[in-house]
């Protein structure tokens, strides 16, 4: 559907249809700044009316066996791998509530949909306002892949109205939601009186830690790109960076070069390595970061306000930076506390294990942590301190998807997936040492 000046307005999918809502937002393009398409501005209405279905289809779903459902399921993956390129091209036991948020936005839905349904629950999935056009376009397969209607609906809009009418919908048992920890604790204070059941993958600070006898070459290539891919909005990316004491001018150097060799641009240019931040709102916090740690007498090495982006003249409104990597830094500074979700990163020096395992602790979050050293045994002492839900020695972004996932501390709650096969869940964290 398209409004009268050829914008694609998306639609609400519910009981196995497309329902045209009532009023919209603006979805930008980040690359341009201009609005591409325009989103459902849902409400409670809009939830009720999903919800009505999710229960209407729970008793025939649920009931099917698990060798039915994984036929569809399977249909569905089917359908989505031969729909690739368009999805591509469009960039960027129970009624389950699934709530995610706007990186990565089709792998995070369907990260949360597969297993719900899997293994018999109906949902309502709430997609990022931000990011809505490829859960939109996956709904289309639903039905195609023989998906029961009412199995899976999604109502798109705002968070403070969709996704909390959802989150205090009496007759939704459980949250799943990925995002801020800011946004998770307005959830858990809003879905405390039905004492429903909550997953929360929330936000990271996470460090990587290099020792004088790491590969500083693998290092430093690994760690740029654990810094800055996706414009550093990947929850997993690495934004401190403690390096021994006795390799640090040198680290400091090569990685700096190694950042600068990151070209920034438009989506459709092939040597670009890194693109446009989400919006005009988050590009602007992330750079007020970057003045805060000047402000406090840090210093910027590269990126922003030091070198010049360099933009074609059709993405100048684009909300694009540069890779910025900032030294000098205090740990208590704002900086290296809280989490930017953008292209900055801060290089620190250490002097002993005891001494860095406290510092790269010394944050609220845990989610994801890097360490570099080809002592093997330094790798499993240090990994074993380290409060994180995940712990990677000598790469990065490697990952069995069998083994369990998520954060500790304020990265998350609920990951009960680890139960099975480990006694003492909550102190199980995932290693992964690349030989
Ligand atoms: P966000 O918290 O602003 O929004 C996430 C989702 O929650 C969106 O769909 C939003 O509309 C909705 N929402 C907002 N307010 C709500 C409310 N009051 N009630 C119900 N829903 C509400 O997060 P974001 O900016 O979209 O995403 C970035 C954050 O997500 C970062 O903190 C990042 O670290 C985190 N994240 C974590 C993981 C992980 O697996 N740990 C993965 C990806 C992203």
């Amino acid at each position: 559907m398209a409004d009268q000046k050829g914008l694609l307005m998306l639609e609400n999918f519910i009981a196995g249809k497309f329902v045209p809502a009532s009023s919209h937002l603006d979805s930008f393009d980040p690359s341009t700044g201009e609005v591409y398409c325009r989103v459902p501005d849902s409400g409670p209405k809009e939830v009720e009316a999903a919800v009505l279905a999710a229960k209407d289809a729970f008793p025939a779903w649920s009931s099917k066996s698990p060798q039915e459902r994984a036929q569809i399921l399977n249909k569905l993956a089917d359908l989505l791998e031969q729909s690739l390129e368009d999805f591509a091209q469009a960039e960027s036991r129970d009624q389950a509530g699934l709530i995610s948020p706007w990186n990565l936005p089709l792998y995070l839905l369907t990260w949360k949909i597969a297993p719900a349904i899997a293994v018999g629950n109906t949902v309502i999935a709430k997609p990022s306002e931000m990011t809505s056009v490829t859960a939109w376009m996956l709904c289309k397969l639903l039905n195609k892949a023989g998906v029961p209607a009412g199995v899976v609906n999604v109502v798109f809009g705002r968070g403070p109205k969709a996704g909390e009418a959802l989150v205090s919908h009496p007759e939704v048992p459980l949250i799943s939601f990925t995002g801020s920890t800011l946004t998770a604790e307005r959830i858990m204070q809003q879905s405390a009186p039905y004492c429903k059941k909550l997953s929360l993958e929330l936000g990271g600070k996470n460090p990587a830690i290099v020792f004088e006898d790491a590969n500083l070459d693998e290092c430093i290539a690994t760690t740029v790109r654990s810094s800055f891919a996706n414009q550093g909005e990947i929850c997993l990316c690495t934004s401190r960076i403690f390096v021994q004491r006795s390799i640090y001018q040198d680290f400091l150097k090569r990685f700096v070069d190694a950042t600068k060799q990151w070209k920034v641009g438009s989506p459709s240019d092939p040597a670009a390595s890194v693109g446009a931040l989400i919006s005009k709102e988050h590009l602007q916090k992330v750079r007020n970061y970057v003045q805060k740690a000047q402000d406090g007498g840090a210093q910027i090495l590269c990126g922003e306000g030091v070198d010049t982006l360099n933009l074609p003249v059709r993405n100048q409104k684009g909300y694009f930076m540069l890779p910025t990597v900032i030294a000098d830094i205090k740990d208590e500074s704002p900086c290296m506390q809280e989490e930017i979700f953008g292209p900055v990163t801060c290089v620190v020096a250490f002097d002993t294990e005891e001494e860095v395992i406290q510092r790269a602790n010394s944050v609220k979050y845990g989610l994801a942590a890097t360490v570099w050293s080809s002592h093997v045994g330094r790798v499993h002492r240090v990994a074993k301190r380290l409060q994180s839900g995940l712990v990677w020695a000598n790469c990065w972004l490697i990952r069995e998807l069998n083994l369990p996932f998520g954060g500790m501390k304020a990265s998350g709650i609920g990951r009960e997936g680890a139960k099975d096969s480990y006694e003492f869940f909550t102190e199980v964290k995932t290693i992964t040492i690349k030989h």
